[in-house]
């Protein structure tokens, strides 16, 4: 279902009163570039756990399946982005991404982007 205008300022508000630290301006453009949901209280579940998630840093992984969903709506939710990179893995779970980020050749903020490792011979 697509939630409507005032459903994702009320869960924005939602988690805003939850969360502080997140701001509702950034949550309603959130929701809005994720308005095709499984349902609104599906959506208010994922959303509100994750607040409640202190290692939660930023509201984007509301959006990412896993099991802040219920379990009926997880096979709804719209398939996640492939990584550029590895083929048959999801972007931001990406297991050769995770493991190159550990092994300090990929940065994080590259997880599931494209990301070509600089030469050796430019390091001293
Ligand atoms: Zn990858």
């Amino acid at each position: 279902m697509i939630i409507t205008d005032q459903q994702k300022r009320a869960v924005a508000y939602l988690l805003h009163e939850i969360r502080p630290d997140w701001p509702v301006a950034s949550l309603v453009s959130l929701i809005d570039k994720h308005s095709d949901v499984p349902s609104l209280g599906a959506l208010t579940v994922a959303a509100t756990t994750k607040a409640m998630e202190p290692t939660c840093q930023t509201p984007a992984p509301i959006f990412h399946p896993g099991p802040h969903w219920p379990e009926a709506a997880r096979r709804q939710l719209p398939k996640p982005p492939p990584c550029e990179d590895h083929i048959g893995q999801d972007g931001h779970t990406c297991r050769s991404c995770h493991a190159d980020v550990k092994a300090g050749i990929r940065p994080p903020d590259k997880i599931g982007k494209h990301h070509t490792p600089e030469s050796e011979e430019e390091e001293p």
